[in-house]
């Protein structure tokens, strides 16, 4: 703030300007003075008014006041006090004045110099209210009164603005810290609905999922009971079959959705990348999506666009996991559409790859666009009765493909259709280092005739399907029911074409019995390890350890017979 503080003397007689001025004059003779003593006497001071120093306008007439105080006001310099004579025609006089520019610079301090007194105290105080920023001088003035009035006031002013720009920046730390509160509170309030809505699915995440559980269960239990009936037609012991069967495959399905979300939960979830052609992968899943579609009994087309399944695109991926991508959006599309179209294609853009699958089903309202891609989260609690679902399969592809370097997103109209889309990073591959799969077919199985297979396996039901399914294609195996017994019978026979060990066995478990026969035994047969379907990167263990081979449990028949052709087909 400028130190210097700004007089107006408002009266139409130019003598009392003189008068004023020469009064206030005077103190700063008396401040030259005492610096002169201060240079020779070599001592500091003490004055308390050395810091004041006035800038005295003039203003000879009330409208001119005004426009001074006003032009005061833009330069940024206003008046702390203005000496105000109460008659001055034939303008309007001061009374009227001091009213007009207090109704704009409340905080003016004012003198009313008078000769004689046009109104008295009471008059005047009627006229303003009560208020202390309004002092009376008789003219002829009284030298000290005045310059004491003068100080007074204009450090009564000065305080004053001290106090107004104090209270200015309270007020605006007040309203900061009130902003910040509100964010708080805001964010606390997410906070919360967040967690209440994480309970809210965890809870109907249980719920369902026991459902989902159960409903195969109850399935399972209930056809293969009703199976023990003697007097089924063929017809229904296929029909109760593939019942069991389909609700087997759902029961699985949830374990794997359950078991892969725990390990992206905690953070385990490895990929296996590798170079390969687009369209083999496609190719896979091509068969399995009509087919799904044919299981829906739903009027229904599937359309490729861009050659999806021609193309020998190639690109770096994981794909196990691009082909789950792929299952769970087209798995989701025929759930959610009872007819038209469900549409599969690409785009590239720079170095990405797009992938869409477009369905005509019953679309997803904008608010729930985000919650889907949340573990548990579906957009229609209602419709959830009727559709099968964890709620878990969006949440898992949102992780695997940013695990991969892509991005998931949909544009969706209810009732119209959905799009879903992902992109992941795509590079060009050189022709070498393409692994392309292998394709056997499982029927050619006459070159496994008469191989001799060792199962070592617990549990005696998963004995007994070996068995039969190897009896019916004219393999023999017997069975050795933890490691210790696989390590004597290859001790005593050596002539078995391949073990399958299963890992988990009582007194010695399938990798300590590997381990041994592989020590004691020069030549072995090849030694395959049934591993669980889920744990993926336990199997890449199992080879590090010294197995030959693996293979998924629940054991899908084509995988262990393409297993089987590798290991004991001489052309392979
Ligand atoms: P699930 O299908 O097992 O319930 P997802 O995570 O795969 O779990 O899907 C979550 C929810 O997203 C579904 O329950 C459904 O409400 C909604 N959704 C997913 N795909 C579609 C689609 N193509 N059309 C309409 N709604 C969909």
């Amino acid at each position: 703030m400028n130190s210097r503080k700004r007089l107006l003397i408002v009266d139409d007689n130019k003598s009392i300007h003189e008068d004023i001025k020469k009064i206030l004059a005077i103190n700063l003779v008396n401040l030259e003075i005492d610096k002169f003593e201060e240079l020779l006497f070599d001592e500091k001071k003490e004055t308390k008014t050395s810091s004041i120093d006035f800038v005295i306008d003039d203003a000879y007439q009330g409208e001119e006041a005004l426009q001074k105080v006003e032009d005061a006001f833009k330069e940024s310099f206003p008046y702390s006090l203005i000496f105000m004579d109460v008659r001055m025609p034939p303008g309007i006089d001061g009374i009227k004045t001091i009213h007009r520019i207090w109704d704009q610079h409340p905080n003016i301090e004012m003198v009313i110099c008078t000769a004689y007194s046009d109104y008295s105290w009471d008059e005047i105080m009627e006229k303003f209210g009560f208020t202390d920023q309004l002092l009376f001088i008789k003219k002829p003035f009284d030298a000290i009164s005045l310059k004491q009035i003068t100080y007074s006031l204009t450090t009564k002013w000065e305080i004053g603005q001290k106090n107004k720009e104090y209270m200015a920046y309270l007020e605006s730390e007040v309203e900061k810290r009130t902003a910040e509160l509100k964010k708080l509170l805001e964010y606390m309030r997410i906070l919360k609905e967040k967690a209440e809505e994480s309970d809210r699915l965890k809870s109907s995440f249980l719920s369902n999922m026991s459902h989902e559980i159960r409903s195969p269960m109850t399935a399972i239990l209930g056809f293969s009971s009703l199976l023990e009936e003697t007097d089924l037609s063929k017809e229904k012991k296929s029909q109760f079959i593939s019942y069991i069967n389909n609700s087997g495959l759902n029961l699985l399905q949830i374990i794997n959705d359950i078991i892969d979300i725990s390990k992206i939960e905690a953070q385990q979830l490895k990929l296996y990348m590798s170079a390969c052609q687009l369209n083999l992968i496609l190719l896979e899943l091509k068969d399995v999506f009509e087919q799904q579609i044919a299981l829906s009994k739903k009027n229904i087309q599937l359309i490729l666009k861009n050659d999806v399944f021609e193309n020998k695109l190639k690109i770096y991926t994981d794909p196990l996991r691009l082909k789950q991508v792929f299952f769970n959006l087209v798995d989701n599309a025929i759930k959610f559409t009872s007819k038209g179209s469900i549409e599969l294609g690409y785009a590239i853009e720079n170095e990405l790859i797009i992938f869409y699958v477009k369905d005509t089903g019953i679309g997803i309202s904008n608010d729930k666009k985000d919650i889907i891609f949340e573990r548990f989260g579906q957009a229609d609690d209602l419709f959830f009765k009727n559709a099968k679902g964890t709620g878990l399969g969006l949440a898992i592809s949102k992780n695997l493909i940013e695990v991969m370097g892509g991005h998931i997103w949909l544009e969706s109209e209810l009732n119209v259709g959905t799009t879903f889309y992902f992109s992941l990073p795509y590079q060009l591959i050189s022709e070498d280092i393409i692994i392309e799969p292998k394709i056997v077919s499982p029927n050619s199985e006459s070159s496994l005739n008469n191989k001799r297979i060792l199962i070592a396996e617990d549990e005696e039901i998963n004995f007994v399907y070996f068995n039969e399914l190897f009896s019916l294609k004219k393999i023999q195996s017997d069975w050795v029911k933890n490691g210790q017994e696989a390590l004597d019978k290859l001790s005593s026979e050596n002539n078995y074409d391949l073990v399958l060990m299963d890992i988990k066995m009582p007194v010695m478990d399938g990798v300590e019995a590997m381990q041994k026969i592989k020590q004691l035994h020069r030549k072995t047969p090849p030694i395959i390890a049934q591993t669980a379907f889920a744990l993926i990167e336990e199997k890449e263990n199992y080879l590090a350890l010294g197995f030959d081979d693996y293979i998924s449990k629940p054991i899908n028949i084509d995988e262990l017979f393409i297993l089987l052709h590798k290991w004991l087909s001489p052309s392979y």
